[in-house]
């Protein structure tokens, strides 16, 4: 089965009813990133960063995958499909797809601010200032926050070098250094990028397909399956 690799973005999730974070301003749902998702943030004012969560929390709970989260799910059928997501949410896996990596974390997972490997999955979405992990210490949303490492970076470089076909889809690749991924795909591969807004990064030879991940998706997705039986029954 040949690879196709998926990198998406806040747009990947915009047509379920998450919004993204550059069309609203530079403001992510009202606040500055340096308000509630760096390091400093956390210092300063957790009792602020833990309600931003907890509501990002609930609407993740309140919204649905959209028609590109599933045709990710039926093109599983005819490739060898890898998800590398900056999204926190979990709409892929509640799609149905199978291998999803998250490179900035996990709305869904909260853990130990000593311990990163003091991990949990609450079956509830408030956290409040209090609630500890196992060793004592104040629980945290299990998310990269701006400033900080991105531990899942070197394995999304090794199944990015794996990809015969990627797709980019909702991401204004501002944020690094995931954006910095695309420069990690064989030169023969094919590069497809989805987005209404979508600007060719230089260097490279990419399709542009200007439009919605919930309509243009389905519609790419079908296309190369119907190439890929053609070729298999030729
Ligand atoms: P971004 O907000 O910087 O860019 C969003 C991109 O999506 C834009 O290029 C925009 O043109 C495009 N877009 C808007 N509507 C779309 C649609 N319906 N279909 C396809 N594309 C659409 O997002 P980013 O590049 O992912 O970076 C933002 C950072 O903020 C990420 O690191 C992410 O962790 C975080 N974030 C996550 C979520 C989420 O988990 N759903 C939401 C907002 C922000």
């Amino acid at each position: 089965m040949r690879k196709i690799v998926v990198f998406t973005g806040a747009g990947m999730s915009a047509d379920s009813g998450i919004k993204t974070f550059r069309d609203t301003d530079g403001l992510w749902e009202n606040h500055a990133v340096e308000d509630v998702a760096t390091p400093e943030a956390w210092v300063r004012n957790p009792g602020l960063v833990l309600d931003f969560y907890n509501a990002r929390r609930k609407q993740m709970h309140e919204v649905e995958p959209n028609k590109g989260h599933y045709a990710l799910v039926e093109l599983e059928k005819y490739f060898d499909v890898q998800i590398i997501t900056q999204n926190v949410d979990n709409l892929h896996e509640r799609a149905g797809s199978s291998h999803v990596l998250h490179l900035h974390g996990e709305l869904g997972k909260v853990r130990s601010t000593r311990d990163p490997n003091l991990i949990y999955t609450p079956d509830h979405w408030e956290i409040k200032l209090g609630d500890v992990a196992e060793d004592g210490s104040q629980l945290r949303p299990h998310i990269v926050w701006f400033g900080e490492q991105v531990p899942m970076f070197e394995t999304a470089i090794d199944i990015t070098q794996t990809a015969d076909i990627m797709i980019i889809v909702g991401t204004s690749l501002l944020v690094y250094p995931a954006a910095s991924l695309i420069g990690y795909v064989a030169p023969d591969a094919t590069v497809i990028l989805i987005d209404p807004k979508a600007e060719p990064p230089s260097g490279r030879n990419i399709e542009i397909i200007r439009g919605t991940a919930a309509v243009e998706l389905p519609v790419l997705i079908h296309k190369l399956i119907t190439n890929e039986n053609k070729k298999k029954y030729a």
